[in-house]
């Protein structure tokens, strides 16, 4: 289990933002503030309530992400409406909201001596349990340039024991060669390396980010987790 071992000692890790082709240099670190910031582990939204971690918390979100749309990119598309015009928070997440709980009575794992939730299986939380980072090294990022400008390396290390290590990395123009571990595009949806199952599957998810979002800006921040 070689990525947990990563996973657990390597705590600084690089995100990867998407940018728009549309948005102009002097207001590069802006966007990237506005699409990196509700990614914070606190960072405060109206409150929801969510299973308890005793009541399946972790498969609730991922059956709400993936079949409605994922919380974030609902979020992302609630702040650029117009404040006038926005609805309630909790109306606009509705139907993520009831794919989440939905999903956990079915579950119905509470623990009677749960400290967190009292045996109630629920606890309402102005945070987003799963997210990203709890800090984030200088809200500015570094410019890459192009994506279609940043070439891709996938290394295979040969390890003891008949064991093959497969690396991807990404190197921009006159710059190292560095891995990554998240995305997020502008639409506001994050990518995690922990979802794929390897790196080569992390390799083909990048490929298909590359077309889908062909004339982007990638910008480069780090952060801890
Ligand atoms: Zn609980």
């Amino acid at each position: 289990m070689l990525w947990s071992f990563h996973r657990k000692f390597m705590a600084h890790n690089f995100v990867l933002l998407l940018i728009p082709p549309d948005v102009e240099k002097h207001h590069l670190s802006e966007y990237c503030q506005e699409l990196l910031l509700p990614l914070w582990s606190e960072y405060d939204f109206p409150p929801l309530t969510y299973p308890c971690d005793c009541n399946g918390l972790g498969e609730c979100i991922k059956y709400a992400n993936t079949n409605t749309k994922h919380f974030h990119q609902y979020w992302r598309s609630y702040k650029v409406i117009a404040s006038e015009y926005r609805p309630d928070w909790s109306e606009y997440i509705g139907d993520w909201e009831n794919a989440l709980l939905s999903y956990s009575k079915n579950i119905n794992t509470a623990d009677p001596s749960c400290d967190r939730c009292n045996g109630s299986g629920y606890f309402t939380s102005t945070c987003y349990p799963q997210n990203m980072y709890d800090y984030w090294h200088g809200h500015k990022g570094e410019d890459l340039g192009k994506i279609a400008e940043l070439k891709e390396e996938l290394n295979t290390h040969e390890r003891p024991k008949g064991i093959q290590l497969h690396v991807f990395r990404l190197i921009p123009p006159l710059q190292k060669p560095f891995m990554f571990y998240h995305v997020v595009t502008s639409d506001g949806l994050p990518y995690n390396r922990w979802e794929y199952s390897s790196a080569e599957k992390w390799f083909e998810a990048w490929q298909v980010l590359v077309e889908q979002w062909q004339n982007s800006r990638v910008v480069r921040c780090l952060v801890h987790q």
